[in-house]
Formats: C-alpha cells, structure tokens, sequence
C-alpha cells in the first residue's frame, strides 16, 4: 500500500481480468466492490473485463475444473485451488439413446451431477467464494432453494469459513440433511424462497463480513456459470453448440451461459457461429416462459407450486435478460406439468443411466416438447 492517491479507473482488489461492475440498464461503471446495484438507476450490476490474450493450448494445460478458466473469470490469478475437491470439467454426454427416444439425429446432456455436491451451483459458488476472500469476507452465506444450500455449506467447509444458509422449512428432508452434515448454521424460515431471499437481503446489509453469494456478491456469483458454456465449447472441439436448452429458476445461468458463448466467440476461442438458447421452467413456476408466451418484456412474478424445487424462484432476478437472450437467438421459454417432469426424470435415467433432480427432468421434457412442436430443429444437435 502506497500513500500516493491511486487514480479513480484502479481499484484495490486483484478479480484477474475483471475490470470494473458495470450496469447491466445504464452502462455505469464503478470500481469492483462487494456491490450488486447500481448507485445510478438501482439496475443489476455485472462483471466487466479487460481479457489478456487466452489460448485453447492455455486453457487445455490448466486445471481439470473450473478453473482452467480462470483468466477469463473474476477471481485473483493465484486463486487457491484445492486439489480433486473442485468443481467443473464434468461429462458432456453424447445421449444416443435418449435422441432416439426424442427423435432427434444427436443430442449432447451435461451432466453437472458430477460436481462435488452433484449440482452446478458448485461452480458459482466456487467462483463466489474466491471473490468473497479477496473482498474481505470472512463467512459464506445464502438464501436457497436446496442445491446452493449445499454447495455453499460444502465450499466454507472445505475453505475452513463458516457458512450460514438461510431454507425455505417446506424444502424436502433429503436436501435439508445433504446441507446439514456441513455443519454450518442452517436456518430454516416459514416462508418460501422469494421470502428467505428478502430476508437474506436484509441480513446481508446488518453483517459486513457476510457474502450472501447470490445477494451481495451476486455479480461475481453469476460469472461462475459461464464455465457451461466453455467447457461445452471445449467438449465439442471448440465449436460452440447450435442449439442449448437451459433450466431456468433466476435465469442467470441461462444468460450467463449465453455470456460465456459469446466471449469464446469475441476472444477467437471459437468460430462466432450462430447458436439458438432455449429456457425450460415448470409450469408450476414459470414467469419467463409466461412472459415469452405473451411477447412481454416484463416478468410478472408467481408464487410457485411444482414439484421442480430447485427452480421455484417466483420472481426471477435475471428474467428479463433471458428473455432477450432467447429472442435475440431465435430460442424460446417453455414449459412442463409435473407430471413430465416425472416422465423426464424417468426418461434420462431409463435411456442414459441417468439419475437427476426435479430440474433434470424439468430440462428434458422440455426439450422433448419443444421438438415435439417444431420449435427445436431435430437435426441441429440440441444440448442439454
Ligand atoms: C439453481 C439451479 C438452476 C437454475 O439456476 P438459475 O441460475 O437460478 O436460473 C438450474 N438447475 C439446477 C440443478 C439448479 O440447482
Ligand atoms: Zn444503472
């Protein structure tokens, strides 16, 4: 540290390549922060970068996670790394039998329950975290549906941080005891997400050294589920996938993966092909694809009731930009009964050997329907 006055564009933390947030509504920047709105217009801020050159031969020589991305993502260059506990690098599946059950000539399936705590919220929350250290945070905490409840109880474990995560009480047994034996502080709230999440909200401004990895820190959060969209990319042979189907419960991996795609393409990664998005909710919560339905650009939130837990966010933060990720894509939102979602959850694990979540389900069936009604091209290798 210098006393020298430091000019108004530096800023005091090392996030890699991360240049400053910026306004995702007005384009203003201020310099990175544990901050999520705009001083200006209250709009969600993002990440924005200044990349150095990044190779294939590069990114192929690093890590087998997460973090052989790590230059193009906002964390400190020395990220620590802990050895074969790390998120990332999961199977991209060429599902033969399952494009035969939906009747599509190839499809591809990431399956991300090859993640420490078998979902993707390990990769945003291992993204989170790093941010959260360099910021000055010292506990990890969160509002959930389920799955980021554990990620981040098993993160702060394994980082030697106390966690605190905030649950709906109604979440399923089976995802409270996969939360509790972390051994964090898990506090279950009468209420459902949308009001744990205003809960974690206020919380997060009474306790300074608390990262709510989806409140305060949610811009850095959000960055971690563009490692989707590369390590699809890299899976396929640096080509980017013509069409992707994405469940959505805050819709930011839908627009992150969109994010990441184009990045790839900008960095010279990859060829800039053109690639449709398509998002997938239940119909038991599906704002977005409600609002899709009906040509608006404004997301009425719902209160949900589907079996589809892990995407029961009634009032989704990133809706809008989904929406304009699938239209400016040529994509669409639709969405699935519970009934099949149960067919779809069926489906992967009778075709592929594949036993995922409600969300799982959601995303198949959905893509089943949306081949069904022509809206997904058969022959343009959809993944999953
Ligand atoms: C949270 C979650 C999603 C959706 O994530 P958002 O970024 O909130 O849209 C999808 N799938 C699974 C398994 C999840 O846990
Ligand atoms: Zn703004």
């Amino acid at each position: 540290m210098t006393l020298t006055a430091a000019p108004q564009t530096t800023t005091a933390f090392d996030l890699g390549p991360a240049r400053a947030l910026s306004c995702r509504e007005c384009g203003h920047e201020i310099p990175l922060a544990a901050e999520f709105a705009c001083p200006e217009c209250f709009g969600p801020l993002e990440v924005a970068y200044d990349f150095d050159d990044v190779t294939r031969a590069s990114i192929e020589a690093g890590p087998k996670s997460i973090w052989r991305y790590r230059r193009l993502l906002p964390v400190p260059s020395d990220v620590q790394i802990h050895p074969n506990t790390e998120p990332g690098l999961t199977r991209l599946i060429k599902a033969d039998r399952l494009a035969q059950a939906l009747g599509v000539r190839k499809l591809w399936v990431k399956d991300d329950t090859g993640n420490p705590t078998h979902s993707f919220k390990d990769r945003v929350v291992a993204v989170a975290l790093a941010a959260a250290r360099e910021l000055g945070f010292t506990v990890l905490a969160c509002p959930s549906t389920g799955n980021l409840a554990n990620a981040v109880a098993a993160a702060a474990s394994r980082a030697g941080w106390d966690s605190v995560v905030l649950i709906p009480s109604s979440l399923e047994q089976a995802k409270v005891l996969t939360t509790a034996v972390y051994e964090g502080t898990l506090l279950a709230v009468d209420g459902n997400y949308d009001d744990v999440n205003r809960l974690a909200t206020e919380l997060a401004a009474e306790h300074e050294d608390w990262a709510f990895v989806n409140v305060n820190v949610r811009p850095y959060y959000a960055e971690g589920s563009k490692t989707l969209g590369y390590e699809v990319a890299e899976q396929l042979g640096w080509r980017l996938p013509q069409q992707v189907v994405v469940p959505v419960a805050s819709g930011s991996q839908l627009t992150k993966v969109d994010k990441g795609f184009t990045e790839l393409g900008k960095l010279g990664l990859v060829e800039a092909t053109p690639y449709r998005v398509f998002g997938a909710q239940a119909t038991g919560c599906s704002p977005v694809s409600k609002a899709f339905a009906e040509g608006h650009d404004v997301v009425q939130p719902v209160r949900p009731d589907t079996i589809a837990r892990s995407l029961a966010i009634g009032n989704p933060a990133d809706g809008p930009y989904v929406l304009d990720a699938v239209r400016r894509t040529g994509g669409a939102v639709a969405d699935v009964s519970d009934a099949e979602v149960v067919e779809g959850i069926r489906l992967l694990a009778r075709t592929e050997g594949i036993f995922a979540e409600t969300a799982g389900g959601v995303t198949v069936a959905t893509a089943r329907k949306l081949i069904a009604e022509g809206r997904l091209d058969p022959d343009a290798r959809p993944c999953c």
